[in-house]
C-alpha cells in the first residue's frame, strides 16, 4: 500500500501551487524508511531537522543524500557546532553572537561559507529562541566581519493560534522586517529566504510572502514523542 505521507505531499504541493515557496519536509522523530520513501517517492530534496544527534544518526542511511538540502532548524548548541558543519546547507536557528562566532570558526576551517538564517522571536515569547526585531540591524552588521557566514534570511515560529488574523500579523512584521533589513544593503529582495508557516500555518505564511514552509506533521503524520 502507498505511505499516506504522499497523497499529504500531494496535498501540500497544490496549496503551494504556482507559488515561488520551497516545501521542507520536517524530518524529527520520522523513522529513516519513510524519509527515504519521501526523498525516492516523492521527490522531496529539502528535509529540516531540529536535533544534532537525531541528523547524525541518520545522515549515513539518507537516500540520494547527494541531491539533499538538509537544514538544521533546531536550536544549535555551540559545542556542537563542528558536527553538522559539514552536513547542512542551512542553518535556520542562529539567534546569538556566539552561534555565530562558532559558524564562523568551524566553516573557515573547513574552507566552506555556511549559510545561515536569523531566528526572530516575533511574538516575543520568553519561552521560544531567537532575536527581538531591534536587534537585526546590528546582527547583520556584525555578520559583515564573518567571511565564512552568510546571511540567507529569516526564520521565525509564531506564537500558537488558531487565529488567522493574529498569525498574519505576525508573519507580516517578518516579511517587513526582511524587507526594511535588505533594503539598507542595497540587495534585490528575491534573493532572500524567509522561512515560516508550519503544519497547521503554512497556508497563512505563505499569503504573508513566506518563501519556504517547514511541514512535519501535516505531512508524515502526528509525531508521538
Ligand atoms: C517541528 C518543527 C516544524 C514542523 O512542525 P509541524 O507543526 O509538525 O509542521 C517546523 N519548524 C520547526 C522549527 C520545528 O521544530
Amino acid at each position: 500500500m502507498q505511505d499516506v505521507l504522499l497523497k499529504n505531499l500531494n496535498e501540500i504541493r497544490s496549496k503551494i501551487g504556482d507559488r515561488n515557496v520551497t516545501l521542507l519536509a520536517v524530518t524529527k522523530t520520522v523513522p529513516l524508511e519513510r524519509i527515504n520513501i519521501a526523498i525516492t517517492e516523492g521527490g522531496v530534496r529539502y528535509i529540516g531537522e531540529n536535533r544534532v544527534q537525531e541528523l547524525l544518526q541518520k545522515y549515513d542511511g539518507l537516500a540520494l543524500r547527494d541531491q539533499l538540502h538538509i537544514h538544521l532548524i533546531g536550536r544549535l548548541q555551540t559545542n556542537k557546532v563542528k558536527y553538522i558543519i559539514d552536513k547542512v546547507e542551512l542553518i535556520q536557528s542562529v539567534d546569538s553572537y556566539r552561534l555565530v562566532d562558532e559558524i564562523q570558526k568551524q566553516a573557515a576551517k573547513i574552507g566552506k561559507v555556511q549559510d545561515i538564517l536569523i531566528e526572530v522571536n516575533i511574538g516575543n515569547e520568553e519561552s521560544k529562541g531567537g532575536i527581538t526585531p531591534n536587534e537585526l540591524p546590528t546582527m547583520l552588521q556584525y555578520l559583515e566581519g564573518c567571511p565564512n557566514v552568510r546571511w540567507r534570511g529569516l526564520m521565525c515560529i509564531p506564537p500558537i493560534s488558531n487565529d488567522e488574523n493574529e498569525l498574519s500579523l505576525y508573519f507580516n512584521k517578518m516579511k517587513k522586517l526582511l524587507v526594511d533589513n535588505v533594503d539598507k544593503k542595497l540587495d534585490n529582495i528575491n534573493n532572500y529566504i524567509l522561512s515560516m508557516g508550519m503544519s497547521g500555518d503554512y497556508e497563512v505564511a505563505m499569503n504573508a510572502g513566506s518563501t519556504m514552509i517547514r511541514v512535519g506533521s501535516a505531512l508524515f503524520g502526528a509525531r508521538n514523542y
